[in-house]
């Protein structure tokens, strides 16, 4: 077993044993952490829906109206990325999971919720023909600061379960983008610009590698945009993405 490997297989086993099954939506501790019911319990399941139909056939938002392709936002943007998927709407205790991913230390989540898109989008996956997973990077210092990236927790959990190689050297952010919260698209757009450096290479002689990008959250697209604009220009194909959330607006 490689080391990484292996310290991942750790890292979950730890996991386990902070956190026994813990559902990540209500907190509802599972009697058996082993069993196939560790993660989103039963109840959750029921009561928390997934993203069905409609949904907007490039970002994947729910959409009002069946009669509609596209949500408001994808009608009017050109995205870089060619199409993508989100598990749930970002609210409620969705929302919370996700915040307690990110700064409340719950690693093991990203392991839960990167199992749950692998279930969930399989055959998803499969039909996009994707050599290669890459989660959206963290600059360094936040990356210091939270001691992993969670999008690369979810997308390697992912890949495993997938059997899809999932690299987090091939795409860096070496500058520190703004805080994109409270921006607008258009200035998001401009903060984002040239954030992202890739050591993705493609020989000319093949085909063009199709590249999934995996990140915790959609908002607005732009973070996953320019991911995927400088994926293109250095030779990948097609660049799909999932996330375990989507924002409803815009
Ligand atoms: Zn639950
Ligand atoms: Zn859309």
């Amino acid at each position: 077993m490689k080391l990484r490997r292996f310290t991942r297989v750790l890292f979950h086993f730890i996991g386990i044993l902070l956190y026994p099954g813990i559902c990540p939506f209500c907190g509802e501790v599972s009697t058996d952490p082993f069993s196939q019911q560790d993660g989103i319990c039963p109840s959750c399941r029921q009561t928390i829906r997934t993203i069905g139909d409609p949904y907007c056939l490039k970002c994947g938002k729910p959409l009002e109206d069946a009669g509609d392709e596209y949500c408001p936002d994808c009608e009017k943007t050109h995205h870089f990325f060619d199409q993508g998927r989100a598990l749930y709407v970002h609210e409620g205790p969705v929302k919370d999971a996700v915040y307690q991913l990110k700064y409340g230390g719950r690693r093991v989540y990203g392991e839960i919720f990167g199992e749950e898109l692998a279930l969930q989008f399989g055959s998803w996956i499969a039909a996009r023909h994707i050599d290669l997973i890459i989660p959206i990077p963290l600059h360094r210092k936040r990356y210091r600061e939270r001691g992993y990236n969670q999008a690369s927790v979810i997308a390697h959990a992912l890949a495993d379960k997938c059997r899809i190689v999932c690299r987090d050297d091939l795409l860096v952010r070496p500058s520190k983008t703004r805080r994109l919260k409270t921006m607008g698209r258009d200035k998001r757009k401009d903060a984002l610009r040239g954030a992202f450096r890739t050591e993705f290479r493609t020989d000319p002689d093949r085909q063009k590698p199709n590249i999934l990008l995996v990140d915790d959250i959609y908002t607005t697209g732009s973070t996953i945009d320019e991911a995927a604009r400088t994926l293109k220009a250095a030779g990948a194909g097609k660049v799909y993405f999932l996330t375990f959330t989507i924002g409803r607006g815009q």
